[in-house]
């Protein structure tokens, strides 16, 4: 089961809930009441960042104190979670509690937790550290905001590459993803992987966010 957390902000990001063999978190942008009452019933396994803009991490470390023991993953942008400059919080003048704790690096490989697959595929360009995750068991695909359905995300904050992100979309649309895999983005309503359009092809349904 996959629940969707949106956080009340204006920045919308989303916070999944995946709640399979293990109890695993993506994103920590947002802690709705829901989500606290949840994460005080269940033990969550794990959090895996997809990237670290504040939107998607502001909520980590009252998160992390519901549930000291979880694991966090993250790839190259471990660096953004302390900064705020870097992540954009002094951008859009936000400030919120910072978090100290440790972080566990993530490459491109599949990671198994509690019987849970998970393929972990680096996309940089929106963030250097951009990553998605597949639940094949799941058939969910959780892309951050390096797809945001039919548009991408943008490149022009902190160590954004719009290089990069076309390497990452060409890559995306290659890969061996079920075509009716649901695709959980960093914002807005999920999509099937089959319609995400190919970005290459046509560059005019790039609109940046
Ligand atoms: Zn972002």
């Amino acid at each position: 089961m996959i629940t969707t957390f949106l956080s009340s902000a204006d920045f919308g990001s989303n916070t999944y809930l995946i709640e399979s063999t293990a109890n695993i978190l993506i994103d920590a942008g947002s802690l709705t009441k829901r989500l606290k009452e949840k994460l005080k019933k269940i033990s969550l396994d794990a959090i895996f960042l997809t990237h670290g803009h504040f939107d998607h991490i502001k909520e980590l470390s009252a998160i992390k104190s519901l549930q000291p023991k979880t694991p966090i993953y993250c790839a190259e942008d471990r660096d953004f979670l302390l900064s705020p400059s870097k992540n954009g919080a002094h951008f859009f003048h936000v400030t919120f509690p910072s978090f100290s704790g440790n972080f566990l690096s993530l490459k491109e490989e599949v990671i198994k937790i509690k019987g849970c697959s998970i393929q972990v595929y680096l996309f940089p360009g929106h963030t250097p550290g951009g990553a998605g995750f597949y639940f094949s068991d799941e058939n969910a695909f959780f892309l951050g905001d390096t797809v945001l359905g039919d548009s991408v995300g943008r490149t022009d904050l902190y160590g954004g590459s719009n290089h990069q992100l076309m390497e990452s979309l060409k890559k995306i649309s290659l890969l061996p993803i079920k075509e009716n895999t649901l695709c959980y983005f960093g914002h807005g309503e999920s999509m099937l992987f089959c319609d995400i359009p190919d970005f290459r092809q046509d560059p005019k349904n790039i609109v940046l966010h």
